[in-house]
């Protein structure tokens, strides 16, 4: 027996490189799979210390980036597709992702301002200062050269394998933490390449995120996300490989503590409602106190999510006071 949680991963031909970001979340797990084509899952942010490590990450397991073959991206998250174009501009590599991410990859930065301009409308609506939320917009307009274009080469579609010479890869959409989270099954060896969507140490932020289908409504991004949940639950699975942190197995229980956490706090929302109306952001503080700027919006994601559950089954109601949302228990 061997600590590493990612041994018999390894053993498979997938190997985990951990190239660090400039976020809160830490590291990324990048994977080269040695198969034919030789693969890379994910690349990391697009900054010069990601592009060195993830080049020495490859050299030390005895390749180099030249020799990439096939990029898959996991999403459309910028600590994961940000060097997925330089590193195919310097192999030749294809580019593969989820059919639907496509418009969203290719007009990277059109879209993530369209993106921010769709959250800034959420959070002014949802109770969060001007000022706060000014702030923010900056600082995601600078974290923006993290990410780059992506010019995907073979679109991927829900329940079709991906076929590599030594394993079949079963390309699964779930979203919920973005609307493109895509997850790759190895049925055979029950390896599942999960990215964001089921990740061990934290819970995945259910991340509220303009709708890809021009609808102008807010999508349901935490009801979405459990039902993705509930769907990788039912899959037979041995080892996770996340997109951050170390790989897990008994991803059923997993699954099932945090439906727990979220059945949880849903049922605590609600108390805070009964003992009085407050806007989505008055939750957020009353649930986490001063909240850090950077987190304004996740956290914000969050409640609003708690809150599409509840509405859903018919526990609070939204009204309108002075342009903001105000939230009762029912
Ligand atoms: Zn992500």
């Amino acid at each position: 027996m061997t600590d590493d949680p990612f041994a018999s991963a390894a053993a498979a031909g997938i190997h985990r490189l951990a190239i660090p970001t400039p976020f809160a979340v830490g590291r990324v797990n990048v994977y080269l799979i040695e198969d034919d084509p030789l693969t890379l899952v994910d690349a990391g942010p697009n900054s010069g210390t990601s592009f060195d490590v993830l080049q020495r990450g490859v050299a030390g397991l005895g390749h180099s980036l030249e020799e990439i073959e096939l990029v898959i991206v996991t999403h459309q998250h910028i600590d994961h597709l940000g060097l997925v174009s330089l590193v195919a501009s310097h192999s030749d590599a294809q580019v593969a992702a989820l059919e639907a991410a496509i418009p969203f990859m290719e007009n990277f930065s059109d879209e993530a301002q369209a993106d921010d301009d769709f959250a800034r409308d959420i959070m002014l609506r949802n109770g969060i200062s001007q000022d706060v939320v000014s702030a923010l917009q900056s600082v995601s307009a600078a974290f923006r050269g993290w990410g780059a274009p992506v010019h995907v080469t073979l679109p991927l579609r829900d329940g079709e394998p991906l076929e590599l010479r030594d394993r079949t890869l079963h390309v699964h959409h779930r979203p919920g933490h973005s609307p493109s989270d895509t997850i790759f099954h190895d049925r055979e060896r029950r390896m599942l390449i999960a990215a964001d969507h089921l990740l061990g140490h934290i819970s995945s932020n259910p991340l509220i995120t303009r709708p890809r289908d021009g609808s102008s409504g807010r999508p349901q991004a935490l009801v979405q996300y459990l039902e993705s949940l509930r769907a990788t639950r039912e899959m037979d699975v041995e080892l996770v490989l996340p997109g951050h942190g170390d790989a897990f197995t008994d991803h059923r229980k997993l699954i099932d503590q945090r439906f727990a956490l979220h059945a949880r706090r849903a049922d605590k929302i609600h108390r805070l409602l009964v003992e009085q109306p407050r806007s989505a952001y008055e939750i957020a503080q009353a649930l986490w106190g001063n909240i850090a700027v950077t987190q304004a919006y996740l956290t914000l994601s969050e409640v609003l999510g708690h809150l599409d559950v509840l509405a859903n089954e018919g526990r609070v109601q939204e009204v309108e006071r002075d342009g903001v949302s105000v939230f009762r228990a029912r």
